[in-house]
């Protein structure tokens, strides 16, 4: 054994090691043409593989079924270097913030998020993170029942937030939402990370980085269960890395998570839709911010809107994959005077009346480099209503657990469905 595994050796002819992703994005057959460059049997491809996906290990000390030798070329890739965990907030409902320092000192947040029991019917009380990270805020991000929107729910059944493990033990499940940028480029005006602009990619060992992180955080009990793709970032703006990701993820030898248990959140950018409807032939949970129901107020507030507008978008939507009894969720951010009058609600119900989805409306958090704000509840409720009278399902998500950092929230649910098709329901309260 002599090589050193990293992807910085010299490439040998045809295979070409500085052509492969860094190491914690890479599969199992990208592990074994490093180590066939290094002089390395890549029989040991997989362990390694497996060691950091699967373990979320990459102190190659702890990986102990590998030749003491090739543990010893692997600490030349510095895989520690990778990410450091700068600081975690805890809410006291359970949430956790995560700020995560890269190779070249950028930060992401990634959020945890313990599923909430209490909820109607023992379901759990949804929540949503809705990041900030040094003074720039990541947008806010679906919590587990919208997770599980990308299965249990538009299996038209909802999952309860607490699972039973195969020896019967009881284990809380975990969302946990990551970024996919350092900032974006995409403008949104209520936005803290649009407004910011683009500061660069993540690479897709970066997405997996945030994954091992907040494995690393989780408590007794805890199981990683849903991964939404909601923190900072365009995630179908950097589809190579997103997608990597996500084949990383949904690896059978890694973490292993069921695509379905992944969503993905994008602003709407049609070509990749597309892309990600056929790639992963619509396994994965399609989230897209729509937050207007006419062109002219939607570019008002998501430039992007200008290069895809809604019909295009509309069909780009129509045209996704979705497995049976699976839904795309639609996510409003509600911002007073600008997208939140009940015109605009029924607006809403109009332009989706053909698309299966599930609506999440989300107060606006405010931000700092904007006076836009959110409208008062009253004007929520009624928004919601008019939504749920035309026969959507219907959520209001808030801001929560704002212990955790005055500037950055915790969106959870705030009223049940009041109404689904066919069914009347009590118009929910305003109690959080
Ligand atoms: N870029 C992707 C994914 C990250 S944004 C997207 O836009 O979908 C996740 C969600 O947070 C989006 O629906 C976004 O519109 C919303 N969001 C961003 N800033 C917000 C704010 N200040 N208040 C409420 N929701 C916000
Ligand atoms: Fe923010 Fe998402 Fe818009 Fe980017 S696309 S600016 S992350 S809301």
């Amino acid at each position: 054994m002599s090589g050193d595994v990293s992807d910085r050796s010299a490439p040998p002819k045809n295979t070409g090691p500085q052509a492969l992703p860094p190491p914690l994005a890479r599969t199992p057959e990208e592990w074994a043409l490093a180590l066939k460059a290094a002089g390395v049997r890549p029989f040991h491809a997989r362990q390694l593989f497996r060691w950091i996906q699967a373990r979320g290990v990459i102190d190659p000390e702890q990986m102990t079924d590998l030749p003491k030798e090739l543990r010893a070329s692997m600490a030349s890739l510095e895989l520690e270097k990778t990410f450091a965990v700068d600081q975690v907030r805890r809410a006291a409902d359970g949430t956790r913030k995560l700020l995560v320092r890269l190779r070249d000192g950028a930060t992401v947040e990634t959020v945890l998020i313990p599923g909430v029991s209490g909820g109607k019917n023992g379901l759990p009380s949804p929540v949503e993170p809705h990041a900030q990270v040094q003074g720039i805020d990541a947008p806010g991000a679906l919590g587990p029942d919208d997770a599980d929107a990308a299965a249990a729910v538009d299996d038209e059944e909802e999952e309860p937030s607490a699972g039973t493990g195969a020896a019967g033990t009881e284990f809380v499940r975990v969302t946990q939402c990551v970024s996919t940028q350092v900032g974006c480029a995409m403008g949104c005006v209520f936005c803290a990370s649009g407004v910011a602009g683009l500061k660069r990619h993540l690479g897709a060992d970066e997405v997996v980085a945030q994954v091992v992180a907040g494995r690393a955080e989780l408590l007794e009990g805890e199981r990683l269960r849903n991964i939404v793709f909601m923190g900072m970032g365009e995630p179908l703006h950097n589809y190579e890395n997103t997608a990597r990701s996500l084949r990383l993820l949904t690896h059978p030898e890694g973490i292993a998570l069921s695509a379905r248990r992944i969503t993905v959140s994008t602003s709407g950018l049609v070509p990749e839709i597309a892309r990600l409807g056929q790639d992963f032939a619509g396994h994965i949970g399609l989230a897209v911010s729509l937050h207007a129901a006419d062109d002219e107020t939607r570019s008002r507030l998501m430039p992007i809107n200008k290069k895809y507008p809604l019909p295009v978008l509309m069909d780009a939507l129509r045209a996704y994959p979705l497995p049976r009894r699976r839904r795309i969720t639609i996510e409003y951010t509600l911002v007073a005077g600008q997208n939140d009058d009940r015109v605009e609600a029924r607006k809403l119900a109009k332009l989706l009346r053909t698309i299966p989805v599930k609506i999440n409306l989300i107060p606006m958090n405010p931000i700092g480099a904007s006076s836009l704000g959110p409208p008062g509840m009253q004007r929520v409720l009624d928004f919601q209503q008019t939504l749920c009278d035309a026969g959507y399902s219907c959520f209001i998500r808030r801001r929560r657990g704002d212990d955790v950092s005055a500037a950055c929230g915790q969106l959870a649910l705030l009223g049940a469905k009041p109404k689904v098709r066919g069914f009347t329901a009590r118009k929910p309260s305003a109690a959080g």
